[in-house]
């Protein structure tokens, strides 16, 4: 088990994904989870590195975007996100 953590947004605590580690900032709270995102896209605009949204990368990598997508609309999909719910259920706790 991680250690928990504070929130930045709402200075609450709360136990990390285990695979982001030291990475998350932000709680399960879905409003500190907006409020991240926007941050975080403010960030990579002015780092000018929102590839995932760039033309550019798109084109370069068109088939690892179909491989994504064939994953992401799968049936498995489904799997993990119920697997997921049912990981927060157990793990996260208010
Ligand atoms: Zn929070």
């Amino acid at each position: 088990m991680l250690r928990k953590r504070k929130c930045r947004y709402c200075g609450k605590w709360f136990r990390p994904l285990h695979r982001l580690k030291n990475r998350q900032i932000a709680c399960f709270n879905p409003v500190c989870q907006a409020i991240h995102k926007k941050t975080l896209d403010k960030k990579e605009k002015a780092k000018g590195l929102r590839r995932l949204n760039s033309k550019d990368w798109q084109k370069e990598h068109k088939v690892w975007i179909s491989e994504y997508n064939k994953i992401y609309y799968s049936k498995r999909r489904k799997e993990i996100l119920a697997r997921k719910k049912e990981w927060y259920r157990r793990n996260v706790q208010e």
